[in-house]
């Protein structure tokens, strides 16, 4: 949809991940008629997410793409319209704000920042080269090519674990290559790792180099106390090792902390009246999908405060 630059909406919503769709339910039934621009991935996130069983309501857990539709099914019935478009450029020197997309330019009195996180990369050699030939960021996307494989998964975090895991329904092998000598991740998913008879753990260990020829073959290890090396043959390398808020769209505009991370108050406001940002683009600390999902209820609840 192109929309008309003269027409101006109460309320628009970048990102469609659990915040996003979450402020959507709220603005919508606070009659805002919101507009959700989905980026590139409706549900951001979650939609590569193999499971969540930690969110109330889904004891027997629910997978990330259903998530993601139960939540779009539920912001489109209270009447929020969901765009398949991206924003490319955002003015927040004046209101209405004004935000530039592939499809065309949106104004809107207020913002509802929600553009979340991406996965961070490795920045080794090979990496970019062998992305999508045994590189992956991805366990739900890209598991299933790696059937009877031996996998190295990179991270001590609760990501690298949960994917480690869930890795392990194909491979042959799971090898978790952590830079220190315990986990970062929660004892639930520790215990489950432990547990796991195909998962194994190589420990102050850090990948130097991604080894392939057309496809991954192999990988450089350096274990960071002896500075041994190894070249350690193996099928695929999938990354976890966190992520990077995607603020750049609002680069100079507002205020950041020092991880770039939106700076937002408990009311979800930013550093500019009118513009308010939940989920993780502005969560350096919890990143989790119930709380990014308050925080969206939160913001649009703010919106309509504002608005008033
Ligand atoms: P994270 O908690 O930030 O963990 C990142 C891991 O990667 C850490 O173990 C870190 O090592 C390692 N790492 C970072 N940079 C590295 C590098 N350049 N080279 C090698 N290793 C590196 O990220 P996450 O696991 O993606 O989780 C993000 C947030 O989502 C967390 O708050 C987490 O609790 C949450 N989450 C929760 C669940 C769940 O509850 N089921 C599932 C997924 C994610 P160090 O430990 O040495 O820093």
């Amino acid at each position: 949809m192109t929309e008309s630059a003269e027409k101006v909406l109460q309320c628009l919503i970048i990102g469609s991940g659990p915040a996003g769709l979450s402020a959507a339910i709220y603005a919508a039934r606070a009659n805002l008629q919101p507009v959700v621009l989905s980026g590139m991935d409706l549900g951001g996130q979650v939609s590569r997410t193999v499971e969540v069983d930690n969110y109330p309501g889904f004891p027997e857990g629910i997978g990330g793409p259903d998530m993601v539709s139960i939540f779009q099914q539920h912001a489109e019935k209270f009447g929020a319209e969901i765009v398949y478009d991206s924003a490319t450029a955002v003015d927040l020197s004046a209101r209405p704000f004004k935000v530039t997309t592939y499809g065309g330019e949106y104004l809107a009195e207020s913002l509802i920042l929600a553009t979340g996180a991406s996965v961070r990369e490795l920045n080794v050699p090979g990496e970019a080269e062998f992305t999508g030939r045994g590189v992956s960021y991805c366990a739900t996307c890209d598991g299933h090519f790696f059937k009877e494989k031996d996998l190295i998964v990179v991270g001590g975090g609760d990501s690298a674990l949960e994917e480690s895991i869930f890795l392990t329904r194909f491979a042959k092998s799971v090898t978790i290559v952590h830079r220190r000598d315990e986990f970062r991740a929660g004892v639930y998913l520790v215990k489950k790792a432990k547990d796991n008879p195909k998962l194994k753990s190589i420990w102050d260990t850090v990948i130097t180099e991604i080894i392939g020829d057309g496809t991954v073959n192999s990988v450089r290890l350096k274990n960071k106390k002896t500075g041994d090396e190894e070249v350690r043959p193996i099928d695929g390398v999938f990354i976890f090792i966190g992520h990077d808020p995607n603020t750049a769209l609002f680069k100079d505009q507002l205020e950041t902390d020092q991880n770039g991370y939106l700076v937002v108050d408990n009311h979800m406001h930013t550093s500019i009246p009118g513009v308010f940002a939940a989920g993780e683009v502005g969560d350096p600390h919890f990143q989790q999908v119930i709380i990014s999902a308050g925080m969206g209820a939160a913001a649009a609840m703010e919106a309509v405060l504002f608005l008033e």
